[in-house]
């Protein structure tokens, strides 16, 4: 623990929302200590999740960057390829050096592109970076619309296959699961959003994969049909960005794996967001929920330990919210878990279905109308009996105010 008033080296890698809030709550902490966040990209830190309006032209660019906390040093195109864990120090592909009294590894994920023929073509992408989103561009610019391939039908291959349609392109999802976004919903779910696409002309072909890619623009599909095309995106989800962790002796399995003050087995350092894997409260294991909320909250608990202040993260759960072809979605917990307590409404315009394990609410996709969501959320996150209360919730009309009146 630091001596009250010493004056630290704060180091954080990574300037997304876990590496900002930390940096920003140890500032508030501390006055002196010195604090500087390395970031690999060229441009300052800027929010992913507005990607997808970045594409279709909704926002502009200068409205993504995020606001750095005051006296913080930020070190752009500082990529980290090792950690000297013996003299506390770290070095960057642009053979610079630093040193560290406290290290936060804040790294995100990498989007994950598969190893087939193709894959690395100059109209083959995948979305995390704000130069992805430019790549995509030039291609529509250049090819004049066309039509577009997205692989993976999560929330991110979701989004990005909404704004290609809003820009004119016709769209393939090539899913190779049954159902599309089979991550948080069951298949009697997915089909109230499927036939949404399908009204928007979304064509979706099921229970295939890419294996391959010609220059020519023609994409082979595992189940051997082909699909021609001008743009192909990947959303098959992410991996940790831990690659410059060999050799460090700091433990990972699929994240970085931390105690619940986010320290990781090695002294000093400690590690949060997408790239650290932390307890799920619903699924009761350790697993990496890559989302903004989880990485600002664990950012903000890895700097209280670090300035030698106990605070344990409380977990957290998977929980999806877009709106997609101008349906709502939310989904959170254990959306697409069967058994005896699963309850659904389904109507025109709205698809409802909650999850329950004696009397608790484990899960639940909210799809057209999805009022009373962020309560349901909270609800999920207390792990109380909802007993009588179950009904109002797949309605949408169970609120705060009635749960205050009468708890459950
Ligand atoms: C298109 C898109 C839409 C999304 N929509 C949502 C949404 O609606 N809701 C939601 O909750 N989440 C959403 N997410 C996920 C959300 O953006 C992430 O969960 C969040 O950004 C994770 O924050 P982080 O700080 O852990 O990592 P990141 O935001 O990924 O930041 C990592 C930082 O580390 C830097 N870095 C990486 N490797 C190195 C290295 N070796 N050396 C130095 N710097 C390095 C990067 O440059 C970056 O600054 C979306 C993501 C994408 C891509």
């Amino acid at each position: 623990m630091p001596q009250r008033g010493a004056v630290l080296q704060y180091l954080i890698i990574g300037g997304g929302p876990a590496g900002l809030s930390a940096a920003a709550t140890l500032r508030r902490m501390d006055e002196k200590s010195q604090i500087t966040i390395l970031a690999k990209e060229k441009v300052p830190p800027y929010s992913r999740i507005a990607l997808p309006y970045l594409l279709t032209g909704e926002v502009e660019e200068e409205y993504l960057f995020l606001p750095i906390p005051e006296q913080i040093n930020v070190a752009l195109e500082q990529e980290v390829v090792e950690i000297d864990t013996r003299s506390q120090n770290v070095k960057t592909a642009a053979k610079k050096s630093y040193s560290y009294d406290r290290l936060l590894i804040a790294t995100g994920a990498a989007p994950l592109r598969p190893d087939i023929e193709g894959s690395r073509l100059p109209f083959v992408f995948t979305v995390r970076d704000i130069s992805d989103i430019r790549g995509v561009q030039k291609i529509i610019q250049t090819r004049k619309k066309g039509h577009a391939v997205i692989a993976g039908a999560g929330p991110v291959g979701l989004e990005l296959c909404d704004a290609l349609r809003r820009l004119g392109l016709s769209t393939t999802l090539v899913v190779s699961s049954s159902h599309v976004f089979s991550t948080m919903l069951d298949e009697n779910s997915s089909a109230f959003l499927e036939r949404r696409l399908a009204e928007r002309g979304v064509e979706i072909r099921k229970r295939t994969d890419i294996v391959g890619i010609r220059e020519s623009g023609v994409v082979l599909l595992s189940s051997g049909e082909t699909q021609v095309c001008d743009t192909i995106i990947f959303g098959k989800g992410v991996a940790p960005a831990l690659g410059f962790l060999s050799g460090s002796g700091v433990s990972s399995r699929q994240g970085i794996l931390v105690n619940a003050h986010q320290a990781t087995n090695v002294s000093n350092i400690y590690a949060a967001g997408d790239v650290a894997e932390t307890w799920d409260l619903l699924y009761k294991d350790t697993r990496v929920n890559a989302l903004w909320p989880v990485a600002f909250e664990q950012g903000r608990v890895a700097a209280y330990n670090m300035a030698g202040r106990p605070l344990a993260y409380g977990g957290s759960f998977p929980r999806n919210i877009l709106r997609v072809f101008d349906t709502s979605i939310v989904a959170g917990g254990m959306a697409k878990r069967e058994g005896s307590e699963v309850r659904v409404e389904e109507r025109s315009d709205s698809y409802h279905r909650l999850v329950l394990d004696q009397g608790i609410l484990k899960g639940f996709a909210f799809m057209g109308e999805i009022n009373n969501q962020g309560f349901y959320a909270d609800l999920l996150r207390r792990q109380l009996p909802v007993g009588s209360s179950a009904t109002a919730i797949l309605h949408g009309t169970y609120n705060y105010a009635q749960f205050i009146k009468k708890p459950q």
